[in-house]
């Protein structure tokens, strides 16, 4: 047990938390002390001043970042977060998970990650495209389909890749679809990338039920957040034969113990605005929803959904994190107590950047695939990685399933680092 409880805001910040994680595994692996100096700094920090005409005709200026991790591996690869609470910090966590992440399911990514401090909620569609048009012709220089790859986060959608494709291009004189992933299709967008982050979270639990000798039939699944991750993951998961027994929302949760019908959920949220009052469910007590009893739980909605403070009331078989960083390196030691099966984000949650990898393929070749073969890709993928870390998780003493996909990662990296050697 902890001896102490810390503080929440210290256990929750992003930096710290990455930082914890990256300790324990450059520990175990031995890594020596210039090559941790190396992995912890970001490659390149950009910050950016964006004045921007609002509708009513003021000046504003926004704040954004761009921070490349590492290049090591190949192009940088991660999302642009609009949102008011972005930090530098928050980004270079962000970015630094991302190089983690790309290099758990082994793509030849290295990892980046941008944000702009603003609310989208409470700017107009043009308000929006011109901080990002702006935006990005101040990365012009930074980002690229051989240097980095800019890809939808919070806030940011397939329109905002679009305008983020269509500024770069314009500069560049030429089209340039492989500059951003997660566009519209008709602009060079992959099929399955919609799906691909819950369908990863899918393939990647049924290959721990596997392991612990359970069915899906009787598998009963718990999911926060019904969003891009979480929405997709009940969907694909329900039609698999999946129980999803319990959906649960920042404003509500929801509670069938025969399963809900995921499909007839989604239309009820789209009538109503919520999941609340869903006719063929009970409304249950959204703050008590993650501690329900359960084969599977998904925390698919915000990161810190899982502390210190509460981990030891989870009453699941199995954690699948579709959410990046649901749960803090101090409450990792909680769950590994209970003996929960922990499938950690940057191998949960990897089928988006998998199938982002897969569209930056198909558009430098222009070349599309069909819907199929973006899902055998991916299931192969995502199977080989699960199985890569499990059996490393088996085969070293003292190894959780979390620090065996840091380890593999950490070591993937440098790696690569010692190989090409340090340029002058
Ligand atoms: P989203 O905005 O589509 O969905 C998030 C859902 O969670 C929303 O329905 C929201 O109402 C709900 N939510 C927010 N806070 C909540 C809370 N405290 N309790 C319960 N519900 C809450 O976002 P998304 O794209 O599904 O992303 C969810 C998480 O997955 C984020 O951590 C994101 O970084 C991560 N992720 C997303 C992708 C992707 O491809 N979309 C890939 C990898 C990781």
């Amino acid at each position: 047990m902890l001896a102490t409880t810390p503080l929440l805001d210290e256990e929750t910040n992003p930096w710290t938390s990455a930082a914890m994680r990256f300790d324990q595994a450059a520990a175990r692996l031995r890594l020596d002390d210039g090559m941790c100096k190396v992995l912890k700094s970001a490659a390149r920090e950009i910050t950016v001043h964006i004045p921007v005409q609002l509708d009513d005709g003021r000046i504003e200026v926004f704040t954004g970042y761009r921070v490349q991790h590492s290049i090591a591996r190949g192009p940088g690869k991660g999302g642009v977060r609009y949102a008011p609470d972005v930090s530098l910090d928050e980004v270079r966590a962000l970015a630094a998970w991302m190089t983690w992440k790309c290099a758990v399911v082994n793509i030849p990514f290295g990892g980046a990650k941008g944000g702009v401090i603003c609310d989208p909620k409470l700017l107009s569609d043009g308000e929006l495209e011109r901080i990002t048009r702006r935006y990005t012709a101040e990365l012009m220089d930074a980002i690229g389909p051989e240097r980095d790859v800019p890809a939808p986060d919070v806030g940011t959608n397939a329109q905002t890749m679009a305008w983020i494709m269509d500024t770069y291009s314009m500069h560049a004189r030429h089209a340039t679809t492989a500059v951003v992933t997660g566009k519209p299709m008709e602009l060079g967008g992959s099929r399955g990338r919609s799906e691909a982050t819950g369908r990863g979270c899918m393939i990647v639990t049924l290959k721990a039920l596997q392991r612990l000798g359970l069915d899906p039939a009787s598998t009963r699944v718990v999911i926060q957040g019904f969003g891009n991750v979480g929405g997709m993951a009940a969907r694909l998961m329900s039609q698999a034969g999946f129980k999803i027994i319990s959906i649960v929302e920042y404003d509500a949760a929801v509670y069938n113990p025969r399963g809900l019908n995921i499909d007839a959920l989604l239309k009820h949220r789209n009538e109503t605005g919520s999941i609340a009052d869903f006719p063929e469910a009970e409304n249950i007590n959204k703050d008590e929803g993650l501690y329900q009893v359960c084969d599977v739980l998904i925390p698919a909605a915000t990161e810190n959904v899982i502390t210190s403070h509460n981990a030891h009331k989870i009453r699941a078989k199995i954690l699948c994190e579709g959410a990046n960083g649901p749960t803090t390196a101090v409450a990792d030691e909680i769950l590994a107590e209970k003996k929960i099966f922990v499938i950690p984000d940057i191998l949960a949650n990897a089928g988006g950047v998998t199938v982002s990898y897969f569209e930056w393929v198909q558009d430098r070749q222009g070349y599309f695939w069909n819907e199929k073969l973006v899902n055998d890709r991916l299931e192969e993928i995502m199977v080989d990685s699960f199985d890569a870390v499990v059996s490393f998780a088996d085969k070293h003493e003292g190894i959780n399933n979390r620090t065996a996909a840091y380890m593999l990662a950490l070591d993937r990296v440098a790696s690569a680092i010692r190989t090409r050697g340090l340029y002058a």
